[in-house]
């Protein structure tokens, strides 16, 4: 190579890690000292991790973010898509005569073997390859039992975690990222299509979320200050905002876990007050994140098959009609059709009502929970394919250190224990809104109901509960007695 000629750039590959800020593949690029090509690639691939319409939209918001972060660092996003991303990547390579390609590392087996793939191609055309973890405090082959395996269960697997080094400290987002002079074609982002383009079905979510390290940041600095302390207690109530809202930003990993865990050290070495066990909650949450993602490594199929096999043989009845019932708010349970309207409006549902509703799906109505699960894939903005997985499993009784088959919640003492004022259900069911808290939980039991609600049209609107309570539950335990009547 002449000493004028331009160097090769390095790709970085992003796929969730949508950030500049303790990004390491980005940040080893940068160390190079050759310009750096940022590509995102759309996988045009019809598989079931292809995004759902919630994450379309977040995803459409989080590039347009990175794009501009980027550029006020000197550096272009190049957009391309495709039905086989790492063929793309490939193929961009040789294009731009790429130094190397560096990206951070995925955990489904399957994805893994693509990556590898990937790399061994490019390797064989003296093109580097390097991966790196971007998404995760600890990667699942780091923390295994005695005998080399997956923990199956969380306080094990937690307690391995804080036993091993802690987290490498957070790396700054580098100053400048240099960009080749000669850039390779781009699609635009809004050929995509990655918005609704029909009826604005995600018109809610503007107001709520800001897509973006930025609005990540804000997010994280806000829970510290404001919600970190009383955690403990607060994460349960759905009426309040308890918990950091910061999942669709570690989903789209516009922020990373090491950053969270560090930032919550810190604010704890520096609070006047003394430690209070907020913190280690708060952070044993991020574990279940892990521990989910260990579970998604071991077990590729967890979005489909139980972990437990005995469950394969459940008698479910499947019912179209009661899915979607559930799927629009209208089962005549006030906390659970509450659960459902926020997530249709917002593309998020507080954690304990999430459960409610998993288990009245599951267990009440007897449905599959992997139709839950794909519900929750298209409308979540957070929707991850570990955690989804791993935490519809859980309330099914069918996953590791699952919650059994046989606690079932029941929604009107759930919503009497946790929205003790209705606050949430008045929010979500407009049509109860009249109602106080003796009732608002079991709407069906006051005379008043015709006149309860924002108008007494809407009011008569509120379906009437779809399933009895006591006859549901006994179903469900009767259905899981032919299971041989133990908890496999
Ligand atoms: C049926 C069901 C489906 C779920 N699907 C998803 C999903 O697709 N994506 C997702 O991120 N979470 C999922 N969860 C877990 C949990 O509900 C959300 O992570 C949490 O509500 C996000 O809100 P937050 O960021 O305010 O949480 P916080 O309470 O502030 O917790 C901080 C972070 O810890 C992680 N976390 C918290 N609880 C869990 C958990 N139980 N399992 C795994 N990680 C957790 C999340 O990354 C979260 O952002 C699901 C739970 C249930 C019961």
């Amino acid at each position: 190579m002449s000493s004028s000629a331009p160097k090769p750039p390095v790709i970085v590959w992003l796929r969730q890690d949508l950030r500049l800020a303790d990004q390491p593949a980005l940040a080893a690029a940068v160390a190079t000292g050759h310009p750096v090509l940022p590509v995102y690639v759309l996988d045009d691939g019809a598989h079931p991790l292809a995004p759902g319409g919630a994450s379309r939209w977040w995803l459409h918001h989080s590039l347009t973010a990175f794009a501009r972060d980027l550029k006020r660092r000197g550096g272009t996003l190049i957009l391309r898509r495709g039905t086989e991303p790492g063929r793309m990547i490939e193929a961009l390579a040789h294009e731009v005569g790429a130094l190397a390609v560096y990206w951070g590392r995925r955990y489904d087996a399957t994805e893994i073997e693509h990556d590898k793939a990937v790399k061994t191609r490019l390797g064989a055309a003296g093109i580097g390859a390097k991966s790196f973890n971007t998404s995760l405090l600890f990667e699942p082959w780091a923390i295994q039992n005695q005998s080399g395996g997956p923990y199956q269960v969380f306080t094990h697997y937690w307690r391995a975690c804080k036993s091993t080094p802690e987290p490498p400290s957070p790396w700054p987002a580098p100053a400048t990222v240099p960009a080749p002079a000669q850039l390779p074609a781009g699609d635009d982002l809004d050929d995509w299509a990655l918005l609704p383009t029909g009826p604005d079905w995600a018109r809610g979510f503007g107001p709520v979320w800001q897509p973006g390290e930025a609005g990540a940041a804000a997010r994280l600095d806000r829970f510290l200050a404001d919600r970190l302390h009383g955690y403990k207690t607060a994460r349960d109530l759905p009426d309040r905002d308890g918990t950091s809202g910061l999942s669709p930003h570690l989903r789209f990993g516009e922020i990373s876990p090491r950053q969270i865990w560090h930032a919550v050290r810190h604010h704890l070495a520096t609070a006047r007050r003394p430690p209070d066990g907020d913190a280690d909650t708060f952070l044993a949450e991020l574990g279940w994140r892990e521990f989910s993602y260990s579970l998604l490594h071991y077990h590729p199929a967890i979005a489909r098959e139980p972990l437990k096999p005995q469950f394969a043989r459940f008698p479910w009845r499947p019912d179209e009609t009661a899915l979607r019932a559930w799927q629009r708010g209208m089962t005549g349970y006030p906390i659970v059709d509450a659960g459902m309207r926020q997530l249709w409006a917002t593309g998020w549902m507080h954690n304990r009502v999430r459960m409610i509703v998993a288990s009245f799906l599951i267990k009440h109505l007897l449905q599959p929970w992997q139709g839950g699960e794909r519900w929750f894939w298209d409308t979540l903005v957070d929707a991850d394919p570990a955690s989804n997985a791993a935490s519809w499993q859980w309330v099914a009784g069918s996953g590791a250190d699952a919650s059994p088959f046989f606690r079932i919640f029941n929604p009107v003492l759930q919503g009497r224990k946790f929205d003790p004022d209705g606050a949430y259900v008045r929010r979500w069911v407009p049509e109860l809104a009249g109602l106080d808290r003796t009732t608002i939980h079991e709407p069906w039991t006051t005379e008043d109901l015709p006149s309860c609600g924002t108008s007494k049209a809407m009011a008569r609107t509120y379906p009437s509960p779809m399933i009895d309570l006591m006859v549901g539950r006994d179903r469900a335990l009767t259905a899981f007695a032919s299971l041989n009547g133990k908890d496999p």
